[in-house]
């Protein structure tokens, strides 16, 4: 049985005062957690203060990008184990604003998959297709080739430890989800795609995330979906209210 992930992608928002309230009343409202892990990513500036909020059993953080090098000329970057000094446990990599606004390419992803379990962090990779694709028909064949590239050079082992977050890049931010069954086609896809690349164990053992336009009214019922192993969630986890319901998810 795979543990459920619900994450909060905050994106470029909250302060720390922000970061450390929201933290600490979520925390409240839910409890620890030992059936379900509950990870917050809010932006690097927050990530001291979110660590040192986080107290309870089950909640994890996470960066929103890094640099795969460890250090050196990068002006703006942040590396891997810069974020472990933080005491982060994952990072979240190629997210579709990452593709789309800032040029990164399935090169990059795939450098920042490798350079995530060298320096110790859980990779959380995100792959989507535009709409355009979808409605040529190529969406599997999109994300086939996105997971192929990012994947690439890494052992049975550490892709059996991947979370992919499945994020089609026209339900983010616009109000339009997949429907559960949209989302659980290509889940089951991601899972068997997988299996072909390693295999079934290795596929059997992936979290596969749900991320895009995440509510607490479709929450149920895409966790209901036997491939939706968790969500990503950006507007709805800036709430605390919003957000808890969707961690408790039935
Ligand atoms: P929304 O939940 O705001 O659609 O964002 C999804 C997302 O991009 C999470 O990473």
């Amino acid at each position: 049985k795979r543990i459920s992930l619900i994450a909060a992608n905050w994106k470029m928002h909250k302060t720390i005062g922000e970061t450390v309230s929201f933290i600490e009343t979520l925390q409240k409202e839910v409890g620890p957690c030992t059936d379900r892990e509950v990870m917050i990513a809010p932006p690097y500036t927050a990530l001291d203060a979110a660590r040192k909020a986080m107290t309870m059993e089950g909640y994890k953080l996470a960066a929103q990008n890094f640099h795969w090098e460890e250090k050196g000329a990068y002006t703006g970057e942040i590396s891997g184990p810069m974020l472990k000094d933080l005491g982060c446990d994952c990072v979240i990599l190629g997210h579709s604003e990452r593709r789309h606004l800032f040029g990164e390419t399935d090169e990059m992803i795939q450098k920042k998959l490798a350079a995530a379990f060298k320096f110790g962090l859980l990779p959380i990779l995100c792959v989507g297709e535009v709409l355009e694709e979808r409605e040529a028909g190529r969406t599997l064949e999109v994300i086939g080739t996105q997971l192929e590239r990012a994947v690439q050079g890494l052992s049975r082992e550490e892709s059996g430890k991947i979370v992919i977050a499945y994020e089609p890049v026209w339900a983010i931010g616009t109000g339009k989800t997949a429907t559960p069954g949209q989302a659980q086609e290509v889940h089951l896809a991601i899972r068997q795609h997988i299996a072909a690349l390693f295999d079934k164990e290795v596929a059997n053992r992936l979290r596969i995330l749900y991320g895009g336009s995440v509510k607490p009214d479709n929450v149920d019922a895409l966790m209901a979906q036997p491939d939706i192993d968790g969500l990503l969630v950006g507007g709805a986890s800036l709430e605390v209210s919003s957000f808890k319901r969707i961690v408790q998810y039935q």
